[in-house]
Formats: C-alpha cells, structure tokens, sequence
C-alpha cells in the first residue's frame, strides 16, 4: 500500500518554549447543525486494542464530532481485525489499526526511523502513527512507541489527515508531535472544512486565553 506523505514523528528538541502561552484551552461553542444520516462515518478500531485505548480513540471521535457540529458523524463502529476493518472501509467509513514498530517496513520506506535537518541541527523521526493518505480511510498506530496518554492526540492527528487535512499551522497538524496536540484548532478545522465543503464559520475549533467570538 503507498503511503503518502502522512506520517508524523517525534521531535525531540521541541520540549520547552516554543508555545510560550500556558493558558487553559477552550473551544468555541457555534450552534448546532442537525445530524444529516448520510453522513455518519463509522470508525472500525482493532480488537487487538485494550480498554483504555478504546477509551482514548473514543475521547479522541468526540473531539472531532464537537468540532464537526452535526455536519458530519464520526461513530464508533465494530471493533473487528484488520481485515475485516480494510474490507469494510472500502464502503466508507475509517479505521484505527493496531501495529508494532517492527511492522513499519512492511508499509513505506518513509515511514521508518530517519533523520532530518532543523535549523541546521540532525533530529531523529520516528513514526509513532500514520494515515494511508489525505481524505483516506485508514489509521495505524505504532503502539509499541506509544504512551497511554499519546494515543488520544495522535488519533486525533490521523482523524485530522484522513478527514482532509494536510500538515498544517502550529497546532494538531504539525507533523511533529511534542505531546502537545491537545484540541483541534482552527487552522486544522478549517483544512477540513473545505475537503467536505462545510462551512467553516459554522464548525467549532479551540483556542487559548480569550474567547475569539466575543
Ligand atoms: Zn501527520
């Protein structure tokens, strides 16, 4: 399977400093668009996945469905192996895979550990997830590299590139990931919103310090 550009890594400088704000997060709160029934997305997740990361993927769809707004649906489906997953997705639909780091050359060669040059400084990738592509269907996590409180934001990540977004701004679609994606914030809502041509004045999106709407 070709994997596109999608991966994203660790990058281990960006530890301090960068998002000097520390302030809480919120989001806007837009009103509520009705549940069109076409357009609810199931998303399939591996039964090879524990509780807790049911738990985290499930956190991670709700997210997404507040920013969503009623536009689109993303619900969670049938937990199933990956084959089922990859022939049900065929109609439509996402799904989370379970996968080991040791599993990675089976897919791309992009995917596995490299190098690459910031501000002139050698930094070590590492993929910790992936989507097949932009507006695809599949999700895979490298769980073996995971924390248990890393699987929230990173599915929140591929749920942002499956769903339409490229790697963009500072914020959830940043390809490198500093334990930082915390929300999905307006730039990503907004990659989003024009892959489905939603309105995106009519999505919610999250913010730190004062409310952007007021
Ligand atoms: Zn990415």
């Amino acid at each position: 399977m070709k994997m596109l550009g999608v991966l994203f890594v660790i990058w281990i400088l960006l530890s301090i400093g960068c998002f000097g704000y520390s302030g809480k997060i919120h989001y806007v709160r837009q009103a509520y668009s009705p549940i069109n029934p076409e357009m609810v997305i199931p998303v399939y997740v591996d039964k090879d996945f524990g509780a807790a990361d049911l738990v985290s993927i499930a956190e991670a769809v709700d997210q997404w469905n507040y920013v969503l707004n009623g536009y689109l649906v993303l619900r969670m489906g049938d937990r199933l192996d990956e084959m089922e997953i990859v022939s049900k997705v065929v109609n439509g639909g996402i799904g989370v895979v379970k996968i080991k780091s040791l599993d990675l050359d089976k897919f791309d060669a992009k995917l596995l550990d490299h190098e690459i040059e910031i501000d002139g400084k050698k930094v070590p990738v590492y993929t910790l997830g992936f989507a097949d592509r932009v507006g695809g269907h599949m999700i895979y996590l490298v769980r073996d590299r995971l924390g248990n409180k890393d699987v929230k934001p990173i599915v929140m990540h591929e749920l942002g590139h499956v769903m339409g977004s490229d790697h963009v701004g500072h914020g959830l679609m940043t390809p490198l990931y500093s334990g930082e994606w915390e929300c999905v914030d307006k730039i990503s809502m907004e990659q989003v919103a024009r892959y489905w041509k939603i309105p995106e004045w009519r999505l919610n999106w999250c913010y730190k310090g004062d409310d952007p709407l007021n």
